[in-house]
């Protein structure tokens, strides 16, 4: 036998299948055609050989709309195997539906072109075993259940006992929450009670406040009415910032704003132009401390609108305004333009500077008596020139004192007449300064001026020392009586020599040549007096004219002064540079030089030796006159040139008509020249003077 011959038939193999305890199934087609069903799987299906050769679906219509018939498909078309386990499936059986679990496998066999020619479906029941081992899974789940349950109780048990402890803590708790509660509630009633009562009084006094609120509001208007009515400008400046809150039209007008321009706005975004001013400090300190400031004629400057500035003089007034608890709340200022007035005082006071540096410059004394005071104020020139000094308090009585007795009735007699009877008073007296004692000659003007507006009636002048122009007067005069008196002598002796030659004429004389030459001396005399006082006259006029040559000084010096030598009393000793010359007017210096000898032979007539000295200084030539007589005090020595000085001209003991050196030092000066003198009283003196040598 071979193999094959032990094969089994296709029958063989199927009654094989279907006795084995596994559920088995083959299906051939996708709708999975029965082919063969063992007894387990018909037991599964419930079903009997029947259903051997039907679709599934027909087969077991409840599978219909499970997913095994779909699975089916699949394994037939795909070639695949589907298999699962614990698979729930509902099938009829015993005319109910039941849901029964399985494992299962549908294992697409194929032949050896890989098509399916069949499913092997196997299959086993294991309901049982599943719906065990559920219970079991329950029952354990259910033992847990309850051991949780158990848990839970245990701790709810425990919670429940802090429950009850917190209840207590709550009912405690509670307890005082009610009380509080009615405490709350007692309050409560309480505050409404207030409430009402505090409405009440709100309303009562909200009548009250609009009844002062229009109150406020008519004084508002009457103050607002008030302040742009007056006169005065004035403006409220509120707050650090000093907004202006009010103002009024004065003000407006003196800023030349209008309202809009102003109200509302703080003062320096207004005018920009104040802040580096004085003012904002003084609102600042007027708003900080409520203190009260004034002050007057203080300097501000307004920006003008087109460019520019405008400076004006004010009196102001800042003040703080209050409220009622004393809180500086905001600065009133008051501020009265007073340009006008300061700038018409200022040229007044300009004017008065003006005439008051004239005074001084004029060295003017002034007084001013007040008529109805009787008080006399004096200037401190006028103190100076009495002798006072400017800090003594000097009295009307003690000034009069001053006055010399020869004045002194006359000048109060004159100042009263004057005040009495409105009259200009001119008077010169002669005072004894006080501290001083030197006398000094016054000139004094005043005139009586009547009262006029705030100005009481008042009697003022001025006075003037006029000593130097007394001393010069009387100067002249002594040098009209001394050109009187010097000419007077020769005249005399002239007069006397013609009245003698007249008696002789008939009869002439031995003396007759005598007489003749007295007259000629006399003439000569008057002649040289005369010629002085001509000079003295033309040198004054400026009618010195120069005739400037070059000439040698020391031959100019030997020709002249004969008529000294002649006399023989004194020697003209010439010492120095021999050849020295100079341009200039060699009459003219020989003039000055006669004069200086013929004032050393005068006041120094014991000096015999005469020296002229010569020398070069530089571009000068200086030429000496100089005696070993008695010299000169120092004090005298400034006034030798001036015209008219005699140093001694009280005495008689020298003639002179103290003209020689004054017209001397103007013949020096008119040559460019210096002149001067070196002497020391008992030592002689040296007249000099000095020439330009070209
Ligand atoms: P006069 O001689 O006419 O008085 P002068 O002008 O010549 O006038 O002199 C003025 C004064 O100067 C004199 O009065 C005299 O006192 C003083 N004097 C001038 N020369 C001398 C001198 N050489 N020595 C002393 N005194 C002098």
């Amino acid at each position: 036998m071979s193999p094959s011959d032990y094969l089994l038939s296709n029958e063989q193999l199927i009654e094989v299948l279907s006795l084995t305890n596994t559920a088995t199934a083959i299906h051939v087609t996708e709708d999975a055609i029965i082919q063969l069903a063992n007894d387990a799987m018909l037991q599964i299906w419930n079903k009997d050989s029947s259903v051997i050769g039907k679709t599934l679906e027909d087969a077991l219509p409840e599978l219909k709309g499970q997913p095994f018939i779909e699975m089916f498909k699949r394994v037939w078309n795909e070639g695949i195997t589907i298999s699962g386990t614990d698979t729930p499936a509902d099938l009829i059986v015993n005319g109910k539906l039941q849901t029964l679990y399985f494992d299962f496998e549908y294992r697409a066999i194929k032949n050896a072109e890989g098509n399916t020619i069949c499913i092997l479906h196997t299959a086993t029941d294991i309901t049982d075993r599943f719906l065990g081992k559920q219970a079991i899974e329950r029952a354990i789940e259910k033992e847990e259940a309850l051991q949780r349950e158990q848990a839970l109780n245990e701790e709810l048990a425990a919670a429940n006992e802090e429950l009850g402890a917190a209840n207590e803590e709550l009912n405690a708790i509670n307890d005082e929450l009610q009380e509080t509660q009615n405490t709350l509630n007692n309050l409560n009633n309480e505050l409404e009670e207030r409430i009402f009562d505090r409405t009440l009084k709100l309303f009562t006094s909200q009548e009250n406040l609009e009844k002062l609120n229009k109150e406020l509001h008519d004084s508002e208007t009457k103050l607002d009415q008030i302040l742009s009515q007056l006169p005065a400008p004035v403006v409220v400046l509120e707050g650090p910032n000093q907004v202006i809150t009010t103002t009024n039209d004065s003000l407006l007008s003196f800023w030349d704003k209008t309202r809009e321009q102003v109200m509302g706005k703080p003062m320096l975004e207004v005018f920009p132009e104040l802040t580096n001013q004085r003012f904002p400090a003084l609102w600042k300190h007027v708003f900080e401390t409520g203190e009260v400031i004034t002050n007057r004629e203080t300097q501000v400057i307004f920006n003008r609108p087109n460019g520019g500035k405008r400076l004006f003089y004010v009196d102001y007034y800042y003040q703080p305004l209050k409220d009622t608890e004393g809180n500086t709340t905001a600065v009133l200022a008051t501020v009265i333009d007073v340009t006008d007035k300061v700038l018409s005082r200022q040229r007044v006071e300009e004017a008065e500077n003006k005439l008051r540096m004239a005074i001084e410059s004029s060295e003017l004394g002034t007084w001013y008596y007040d008529v109805e005071k009787r008080e006399y104020v004096f200037s401190d020139r006028l103190k100076q020139i009495f002798g006072f000094y400017p800090e003594d308090e000097v009295t009307n009585e003690l000034a009069t004192q001053q006055i010399t007795d020869e004045y002194r009735d006359e000048v109060v007699r004159l100042v009263n007449e004057a005040i009495t009877n409105n009259t200009n008073y001119q008077v010169e007296y002669a005072i004894t300064g006080f501290h001083d004692k030197q006398l000094r000659w016054i000139r004094a003007t005043g005139k009586l001026y009547p009262a006029h507006g705030v100005h009481p009636a008042n009697f003022s002048g001025i006075v003037m020392d006029i000593t130097d122009l007394k001393v010069e007067e009387q100067r002249k005069d002594d040098f009209i009586s001394i050109a009187s008196h010097e000419l007077k002598t020769p005249t005399t002796a002239l007069k006397a020599s013609l009245q003698l030659l007249d008696r002789m004429k008939e009869k002439p004389s031995p003396i007759f040549p005598k007489l003749i030459e007295q007259a000629n001396r006399s003439m000569d005399k008057i002649t040289g007096l005369i010629d002085e006082l001509l000079n003295s006259t033309r040198t004054t006029e400026g009618q010195l004219h120069l005739n400037k040559a070059t000439f040698t000084i020391a031959d100019m010096l030997n020709s002249c002064c004969n008529h000294v030598r002649m006399a023989g009393k004194h020697k003209l000793i010439l010492q120095g540079d021999e050849h020295l010359q100079v341009f200039a007017d060699e009459h003219r210096i020989d003039q000055v030089v006669v004069n200086l000898v013929n004032n050393a032979v005068k006041y120094a007539p014991d000096s015999i030796e005469i020296y002229f000295i010569v020398e070069k200084l530089g571009d000068m030539a200086k030429i000496s006159v100089k005696d070993t007589g008695p010299g000169i005090s120092a004090d005298k020595i400034p006034h030798l040139f001036t015209r008219y000085y005699r140093a001694d001209y009280a005495g008689s003991q020298y003639s002179g008509l103290g003209l020689g050196l004054y017209i001397s030092s103007e013949i020096i000066k008119r040559h460019g020249g210096q002149i001067g003198v070196d002497t020391e009283l008992g030592k002689g003196s040296t007249f000099w003077f000095t020439l330009p040598l070209k």
